[in-house]
């Protein structure tokens, strides 16, 4: 670390302050927790022109670095704790980085996360960030539970992000569906309501059909998914039609909503959360036997592939290219 780098994150980063379980926090050669068993640990890493694009703001981009990992402990049912941060930066903007931590700490002051490390090097702009949470490892939402006649749920509206970053590259700068690009909500209370209650949850980071694929090959089961109850915002389709929505849904990435799985006799229990967090949670489909992912419209299989989707040829139809 340069004198430079030193100052750049004492400036910013130093004063942030401890946390439960921080018995030495930010500025020693590594951090010291006391704490008991039941950590959750994930690490994520945002490349400029590749995660984000190159011309995003400097607070957005603090914001979905943190974001995104806290999004992950979402999926597994933990409480968020403590950050490590790897900052790699192309010149020493003292603006960006106060702008990066003005968004990456309105988030964890809001989530309840300390900063207690990081290291600061010179190179293309990259952000990394390493995340340990709390959760009881026998209560942790794994991607393996899901069994055959599960109910397949999904929270929040699918697509938005996607749609988000098609209009930010065609020069929109505001608007719901680019809030939902930028800002993306970590669902941490949901995932919170799911421990015990859901038998395997992901969350959706490369798109639904992916991610929802996870849960299926880790569980050693299949699902069906009915297109038409994805959930689709208002936002998403003033902005294109229902079949490109549909697309976008099922393949576009960056939504961090929660994908998980749930008996059916979690369903009355599942409402009440939805209504308590005001957040809606759709059943999308169910579990069922077999390996694969089926995706079904009016009953009938409809193709994915990287781009998007269509009906198997022959099946029928003709609106979808
Ligand atoms: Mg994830």
């Amino acid at each position: 670390m340069t004198m430079l780098e030193f100052e750049l994150s004492e400036r910013f980063f130093s004063a942030w302050g401890g946390g439960e379980g921080v018995a030495l926090g930010y500025g020693d050669d590594a951090a010291l927790l006391d704490l008991g068993p039941g950590l959750a640990m994930c690490l994520d890493t945002l490349v400029e022109g590749v995660h984000f694009p190159v011309d995003t703001p400097a607070d957005a981009v603090g914001h979905k670095a943190l974001a995104v990992n806290l999004s992950d402990l979402a999926a597994m049912g933990a409480e968020p704790g403590w950050a490590l941060l790897g900052l790699t930066l192309p010149d020493n903007s003292a603006a960006w980085v106060a702008g990066f931590a003005q968004g990456m700490r309105a988030l964890a002051e809001r989530t309840g996360v300390a900063l207690i490390g990081g290291d600061t090097t010179r190179g293309p702009r990259t952000i990394t960030v390493q995340l340990t949470g709390c959760v009881a490892p026998d209560l942790a939402l794994r991607r393996s539970g899901a069994r055959v006649g599960d109910e397949i749920y999904v929270s929040g509206y699918l697509g938005d992000a996607a749609l988000g970053l098609r209009l930010w590259q065609a020069g929109e700068r505001a608007g719901p569906a680019v809030g939902r690009l930028l800002r993306p909500e970590p669902r941490l209370a949901l995932g919170r309501a799911l421990r015990g209650l859901a038998t395997a949850g992901v969350d959706v980071s490369d798109g639904l059909a992916a991610d929802l694929s996870h849960i299926l090959s880790a569980s050693g089961v299949g699902g069906v998914l009915d297109v038409e109850r994805l959930p689709l915002s208002p936002a998403l389709l003033g902005r294109v039609g229902r079949v490109e929505a549909e697309a976008l849904a099922l393949t576009g990435g960056d939504d961090y909503e929660l994908c998980f799985t749930a008996p059916p006799e979690a369903a009355e229990v599942l409402r009440k959360v939805s209504e308590q967090l005001a957040l809606p949670i759709t059943r999308i489909g169910r579990i069922e036997g077999g390996g694969a992912l089926r995706v079904l419209r009016q009953g009938r299989p409809i193709r994915l592939d990287r781009l998007g989707y269509q009906h198997f040829a022959g099946a029928g139809g003709s609106d979808e290219a």
